[in-house]
């Protein structure tokens, strides 16, 4: 897909976003994630790894996980293996890369101000997405969270499930390790 072709595709799901109910009916459906992740996929990778992050939601964390909450940091996993979360923040520190599990959007956008992060790893579900969408601003360089701009690459959950959620593990660790798009 040339650039120019991945930004029409880009800006016309997103153009379309607040008819797609009434489109759908009709037979047209599209994957707003896949088509942003594909369309922001270079500029991503060309982020240096140190202003990058996994920023994980609170969902995917275990019930009984003993985490402790930090007001600047987020849930500072202790890597007891209960979920994939510790491995994946293993994976980071021994990548460069920044590592989080996020409590709230707001909490999310705070975070990247403070942090420098220039482009991140997410997970939502369609609920959280489409939240995002009546509520963030998205430009063709990167989203706007609290006026600093992030170039996203966002995962899907398994469920709208606050509890025990899922997310291809695998996925996100071929990101970290061979950036997005690689294999
Ligand atoms: S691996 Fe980390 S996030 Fe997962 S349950 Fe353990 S402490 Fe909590």
């Amino acid at each position: 897909m040339t650039r120019n072709c991945g930004r029409l595709k880009f800006v016309s799901a997103f153009f379309f976003f607040p008819m797609r109910s009434l489109l759908g009916r009709i037979g047209l459906r599209w994957d707003i994630s896949g088509i942003s992740n594909a369309y922001y996929r270079e500029d991503f990778n060309r982020i240096p790894v140190a202003e990058k992050a996994v920023i994980l939601p609170h969902c995917l964390i275990d019930e009984k996980c003993q985490a402790r909450f930090s007001k600047a940091e987020g849930v500072l996993c202790v890597k007891c293996k209960c979920c994939p979360c510790g491995e994946i923040s293993i994976l980071c520190e021994e990548q460069g890369w920044q590592f989080y599990i996020s409590p709230s959007t707001n909490f999310t956008k705070r975070l990247v101000q403070r942090k420098g992060i220039r482009a991140a790893v997410g997970a939502a579900c369609d609920f959280e997405i489409e939240k995002g969408i009546r509520s963030t601003r998205i430009t063709l360089q990167g989203v706007l969270l609290k006026r600093k701009k992030v170039i996203p690459q966002v995962l899907l959950t398994a469920r709208y499930d606050c509890l025990k959620n899922d997310i291809d593990w695998d996925l996100l660790r071929k990101i970290i390790l061979n950036g997005a798009g690689g294999v």
